[in-house]
């Protein structure tokens, strides 16, 4: 079983590379033109998030996975630009250069993957909202994606405007409904300021979308 061993070595040293990476000055330069509300504080968050993703990606090299934030995303593409220093870190971090890509709400099983290892990686338990998912709107970033981990319905979602439900991407009634945890949710009351009830289909949560456009029926 040499391979194993192999394998397990090589994560740590994967994740050295992460945790060492330098990023480079265009980066927040980057930002702060295209947001320029950011505080120097906000960009440290933006990189901290960045380098979250880039932990996911070296942990599971494997595993199909989607950048859930529109800010760390403009800070990886940036990243991507210094093409001879990115796939120097990426053949260090990933074994293999690792494309930009934007998340599609179309494929909601990298989003899902991305959501479990990203709720290991920060240790915030089944419910919580790993820094990837808060960030956009921690920063309130004008393109932004909006996350709920849990929109409260059962079986079916309760659409929240702007907001992605988590726990309804994967489909309706996907996954056990965890009991009374409010405390971590970004919009913790969005059931009932959504006071219209279901929407016309469960699951349905658009990404980053304009105006939920649930057509109401159905009642609380
Ligand atoms: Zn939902």
């Amino acid at each position: 079983m040499n391979w194993m061993t192999f394998r397990t070595d090589r994560t740590p040293r994967r994740l050295r590379a992460v945790s060492d990476l330098r990023f480079p000055a265009g980066g927040r330069e980057h930002l702060r033109s295209r947001y320029p509300h950011l505080s120097e504080d906000d960009l440290v968050l933006v990189e901290t998030a960045t380098r979250q993703w880039f932990r996911l990606t070296a942990r599971q090299s494997g595993a199909k996975l989607a950048m859930p934030s529109v800010v760390a995303g403009e800070l990886w593409r940036e990243l991507t630009l210094h093409t001879q220093d990115y796939a120097a870190f990426c053949d260090a971090a990933f074994g293999r250069l690792l494309p930009h890509e934007v998340a599609s709400v179309t494929a909601s099983a990298p989003l899902l993957a991305t959501l479990s290892q990203g709720r290991r990686d920060e240790d915030c338990g089944p419910t919580g909202l790993p820094l990837l998912f808060r960030v956009d709107q921690e920063l309130r970033v004008p393109d932004g994606n909006r996350y709920l981990a849990d929109c409260g319905g059962r079986g079916e979602c309760f659409p929240v405007a702007n907001r992605v439900c988590l726990q309804h991407l994967g489909g309706p009634g996907k996954g056990p409904k965890p009991r009374g945890i409010r405390g971590d949710l970004p919009f913790n009351d969005g059931r009932h300021g959504y006071a219209g009830g279901a929407g016309g289909s469960g699951g349905g949560a658009e990404f980053g979308s304009d105006g939920g456009g649930g057509d109401g029926g159905g009642s609380n």
